[in-house]
């Protein structure tokens, strides 16, 4: 008998529940301390910019991740301990996909492990830490894509797969579509002994305060429907309830990957975005918009106002650009994200890896978190502004 998850019970719960943001700390995944050379988790180094403006960010990548285009973090306002939250999060992503790539994995395996890990920890908005629908629930969205035959599968709208990407992986791996929706895609992961939860297993305060903000900010009228729209009209004050909720609603997270037979492949995950309509789904799991991989042009995932990459078909434009116009990826990610994209009024970023291993993350929103291991296994994380400029 299938479980129905009771979200009226969610602000009760979130009132008795305490704070659950949990700090990872990686073996060699930290942003600080003494370590090997090469085998160390690394901030961009002070001053270092990315090439930007459509050249590559990095070459001889072979596994990248994201922790979304939302959560632009201030240099000065964030604490030691948070940035070494988040380094170690995308950090321990990377360790992860990068056992499976180090033993022959393959790029799929290695994808599905490093989103695994970013929905595993709360600070991420997917999996644990996804945030609120309308109705004060979450539901979940993950696809994922194999380049080398164009294999894919994805879950929208799921309320009780405790990870939602291996959701993806069994539709593509064990049924003949590549989407399931709803109570569907639940049934469909638990029949496959995927582990499953109950609706409090996402709750955290800080998306619990976001929808809070978010309500708030539509009761003064401020719209808080901003990123629901992807309409950028309705800026307000950087401490406002519609920024924070603004702010707090991204942090979707995806990893692209290429491994030793040189097969690309592309995850994506999320929760969404806070406040949005129960029944909505976004880009994330959606092949073509948030997640593309094909071997002889680029694997992607992106984050950012998701009606916008959907309707500007974001990951599979940036493949045809590559494929029909010989663009380089870097160029080719850059011409959709910072050029097309906010003219149809959204924001948000893409990481783009090519067969090669050039590696670019460009963004219009003001950061996007994210984070790349190389072939000689070095790791570099991103996170602050002055480390991914938007726009470049
Ligand atoms: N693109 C996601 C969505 O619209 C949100 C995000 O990337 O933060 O569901």
């Amino acid at each position: 008998m299938r479980r129905r998850p009771l979200t009226w019970l969610i602000p009760a719960l979130a009132t008795a529940a305490a704070v659950t943001v949990t700090v990872v700390v990686v073996p060699g995944g930290g942003g600080g301390g003494e370590r090997e050379p090469d085998s160390r988790s690394v901030p961009a180094a002070h001053g270092e910019r990315p090439a930007g403006k459509g050249r590559p960010d990095a070459r001889d990548v072979v596994l990248a991740v994201h922790g979304g285009a939302g959560t632009a973090l201030d240099r000065d306002k964030t604490t030691p301990e948070r940035e070494k939250a988040y380094r170690d999060g995308l950090g321990k992503a990377l360790r992860a996909g990068q056992r499976v790539l180090d033993q022959g994995g393959s790029s799929v395996d290695a994808v599905q492990a490093a989103v695994a890990e970013l929905e595993d920890d709360p600070l991420f908005n997917a999996g644990k830490g996804a945030v609120f629908t309308a109705d004060a629930g979450h539901e979940l969205d993950a696809s994922i894509m194999r380049g080398s035959d164009l294999k894919a599968g994805a879950v929208a709208g799921v309320k009780s797969l405790r990870n939602p990407i291996a959701g993806a992986r069994t539709v593509m791996d064990k049924s003949p579509h590549v989407l399931l929706a709803g109570e569907g895609a639940d049934d469909f992961g638990a029949r496959h002994g995927l582990r499953t939860v109950t609706q409090d297993y996402y709750w955290t305060q800080a998306r619990w305060d976001a929808l809070m903000a978010a309500k708030e900010a539509a009761k003064g009228g401020r719209g808080a429907a901003k990123g629901l729209a992807g309409d950028k009209s309705g800026k307000a004050a950087a401490d406002s309830p519609a920024a924070l909720a603004d702010a707090q609603s991204k942090g979707t997270v995806g990893a692209v990957a290429v491994d030793k037979r040189r097969d690309l492949a592309a995850a994506t995950s999320t929760g969404g975005m806070t406040n949005k309509l129960p029944g909505r789904v976004g880009d994330s799991p959606l092949i073509g918009s948030g997640t593309y991989a094909k071997n002889s042009t680029v694997a992607a995932s992106a984050t950012g106002a998701g009606e916008v990459f959907i309707r500007g078909a974001a990951t599979s434009t940036i493949s045809n650009l590559v494929e029909f116009k010989g663009a380089d990826v870097a160029a080719a990610a850059y011409e959709v994200i910072v050029k097309r994209l906010p003219e149809l009024g959204g924001d948000g970023g893409v990481i783009a890896l090519a067969p090669n291993g050039e590696f670019d993350a460009p963004h219009s929103s003001p950061g996007m978190l994210h984070g790349y291991l190389t072939k000689s296994g070095k790791v570099v994380t991103k996170i602050f502004p002055d480390e991914t400029p938007p726009n470049t």
